[in-house]
């Protein structure tokens, strides 16, 4: 294989190639620092500079308040459901929003940490929707309220912050962080693993309000889940993703300056995901896993209803330059990850593909 393909991979995932580009340009010799990034102390000035402007970067694309600390750890989104209860519990108490596979791993670690309550649940209805504001049991005296904003496997998104008066709102944004604006003063967490649309696997970003930081009795809370530690010792506690940490500051280069910042991304992500949907909603061949209200920007999930056929359909896929497209075995059919590095064209190919594969088989 010489050609790059189109990956639709839920993650790790495509990155911009232009971020592909400068990265190797700059593998051998990080701007005359005669080595690699990979190679440096975390704790050399090149390094520090690199942490530092990638941070800048992140808070000027997102919109990031002062009030506001960016942490750049390690152990995936997973490790931070262990830590979100660990660092936010004050009584004991939260509620989870499940909508699918990893908030229902959330609540799971959660629960071994205090009383949790279910807001909503959509598993009755194997995750196909997200809960509106009306349907979400809020507790008012919850130390937070969680919810996963988009669900990668079974293909649903959050369209809205959920209203919870003084409870702050957690949110898991692995799979959608980065995809479009959002206020980031609605939230009291937003945390990511950085593997879609943020850069390499290795890197979770945590972003918390300060006033939430540091209520944890300290003797008893692991260093490495410690965000108000983390937080003092600028995410240098021990040795930080540097490599990864690094991509990420060349992935929001590529957004600032040649996307044009976060309202410009989300603009080229709703022409994808329309043109994927649309085609969806204009046949019969195959049917949408998602509730319409409830469709996700970056992963669109989609069936035959036909197990065998489905399978046909992501062997073709394969042959014709397009891989990643088997849907999660807990939703079956397929599943096509279209974030922010997924070119329109890589889209274009997959629904003409569709069509052909629906017009010989159907
Ligand atoms: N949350 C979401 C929304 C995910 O898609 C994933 C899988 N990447 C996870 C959590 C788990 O992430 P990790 O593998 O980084 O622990």
């Amino acid at each position: 294989m010489t050609e790059r393909i189109f990956n639709f991979s839920a993650g790790p995932s495509m990155l911009p190639v232009p971020v592909l580009e400068r990265a190797a340009a700059e593998m051998l010799n990080y701007q005359g620092s005669g080595m690699s990034v990979m190679e440096m102390s975390h704790r050399s000035k090149v390094y520090d500079s690199i942490i530092k402007s990638t941070e800048a970067s992140l808070r000027r694309v997102m919109g990031i308040p002062d009030n506001y600390k960016v942490l750049f750890l390690q152990g995936g989104a997973t490790m931070q459901f262990s830590a979100i209860p660990l660092n936010l519990m004050r009584t004991g108490k939260a509620d989870y929003a499940l909508t699918g596979n990893f908030a229902k791993n959330a609540y799971k670690e959660a629960k071994k940490f205090g009383e949790i309550h279910v807001a909503a649940s959509s598993e009755a209805d194997n995750f196909s929707y997200i809960p509106s504001q009306a349907e979400l049991d809020l507790s008012p005296d919850a130390d937070y309220f969680y919810h996963c904003a988009n669900n990668t496997i079974f293909g649903t998104e959050w369209k809205y912050c959920p209203e919870t008066g003084s409870v702050p709102v957690v949110a898991d944004m692995s799979s959608n962080i980065l995809s479009k604006p959002i206020d980031v003063s609605k939230y009291g967490v937003i945390m990511a693993g950085a593997q879609k649309n943020m850069g390499p696997a290795g890197l979770t970003v945590v972003i918390v309000r300060d006033d939430l930081l540091g209520y944890y009795p300290q003797d008893k809370m692991p260093v490495l889940l410690d965000w108000k530690l983390m937080a003092d010792k600028e995410s240098m506690y021990n040795t930080p993703p540097t490599y990864a940490i690094y991509v990420l500051g060349l992935v929001l280069d590529w957004i600032e300056n040649e996307i044009g910042g976060l309202t410009e991304m989300q603009k080229r992500n709703e022409v994808k995901a329309k043109l994927l949907y649309d085609y969806l909603d204009s046949q019969s061949f195959y049917q949408p896993a998602a509730r319409a209200d409830s469709r996700s920007m970056m992963n669109v999930t989609f069936r035959t209803g036909d197990a065998d056929l489905d399978a046909k359909f992501v062997k073709a896929s394969i042959e014709n330059g397009m891989s990643n497209l088997k849907g999660h075995r807990s939703v079956g059919g397929m599943r096509a990850s279209i974030y922010n590095a997924m070119p329109y064209e890589g889209v274009e190919k997959l629904v003409d593909f569709m069509q052909k594969f629906a017009k010989e088989n159907g």
